[in-house]
């Protein structure tokens, strides 16, 4: 699913197969998760052209998670845009997700490996939570205090929360899970952003407890755009109470709309909600953008 045999990927300066490539069982990441990645996406836009959305800001992050985790890398993020188009070339690809992993050599010291690794790879994958609206659960789980961990940093380590959360959520019937931070204030879900509508109002928590999602930016802009009050501040599930719609943001998920909080349904119909409107602003915006663009061979 992730590779054929075709598939060219990007290691350490050299383009090999994938179903070639290799890496150390003793690798550091491997053992502790103490690797930094990203996911990103490209996407074929009107023009016939293929574009990666808000590749420098998916490239500083990481860059930024390198550091947070200290790792030190020595790509620019001028030279990693570089390389994921060449990336896509060789493969091929258009509508692509693509995903760069900083991982670390054979270490099983508790410091940070000087050994360090870069992927990258990408293939074509539908969106994360599908196109069904979700029925959500509030998780048993919190996310991790950021007094433990940089949470605002995108850490491999860091997924064991978020699988532990979303298999919790499949297991009891429910399509994802929405978790709460480390105080009690609604933070995330296990891989994308919260937003919630109220009264004409959409609500996000303020940065500090969650990964500041590239597409809850996007999104936030696009709602100034379209003249939508929006408040960044925190809340909690007694504010989710007769709330009108709400939605889950992510470079995986796009802007996917949620039906229902353990079993509650919104006010509202997903149609006539300010995400909904958010969501086809958000796809024609990855759709029509121009930049670093390549036309289709
Ligand atoms: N929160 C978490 C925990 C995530 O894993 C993701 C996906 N990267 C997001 C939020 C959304 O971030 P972005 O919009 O940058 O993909």
């Amino acid at each position: 699913m992730y590779y054929n045999d075709q598939t060219i990927l990007f290691l350490d300066g050299e383009w090999l197969k994938a179903s070639e490539a290799k890496a150390d069982l003793f690798n550091q990441t491997l053992h502790y998760g103490s690797g930094v990645f990203e996911g990103i996406r490209s996407y074929k836009t009107a023009e016939d052209s293929v574009h990666i959305f808000k590749a420098e800001e998916h490239y500083e992050r990481l860059l930024y998670s390198a550091k947070k985790m200290h790792i030190e890398m020595r790509y620019s993020v001028r030279e990693l845009v570089e390389i994921t188009y060449d990336l896509l070339k060789k493969n091929k690809l258009s509508d692509a997700y693509i995903r760069p992993l900083i991982y670390l050599g054979a270490n099983m010291s508790l410091t940070a490996s000087k050994e360090v690794h870069l992927l990258i790879t990408a293939w074509q994958w539908d969106r994360l939570l599908g196109d069904r609206l979700l029925d959500i659960m509030v998780s048993s789980y919190q996310r991790p205090n950021p007094k433990s961990v940089p949470v605002d940093a995108k850490v491999t380590g860091h997924y064991a929360n978020s699988i532990l959360a979303s298999t919790e959520a499949r297991s009891k019937g429910f399509d994802e899970a929405l978790l709460l931070d480390a105080k009690g204030f609604v933070a995330e879900g296990p891989g994308a952003n919260f937003f919630f509508e109220k009264d004409g109002v959409l609500y996000t928590p303020p940065l500090g407890n969650i990964l500041p999602g590239i597409t809850r930016n996007t999104v936030m802009d696009l709602a100034g755009e379209l003249e939508f009050p929006l408040e960044e501040r925190f809340f909690t599930l007694d504010d989710l109470q007769d709330i009108d719609g709400a939605f889950f943001t992510g470079t995986a998920a796009e802007v996917a709309g949620i039906r229902s909080l353990n079993g509650k349904p919104f006010r509202k119909n997903w149609e006539d909600t300010k995400g909904y409107d958010l969501s086809l602003a958000y796809r024609n915006k990855v759709k029509n953008n121009i930049g670093h663009d390549f036309l289709l061979v």
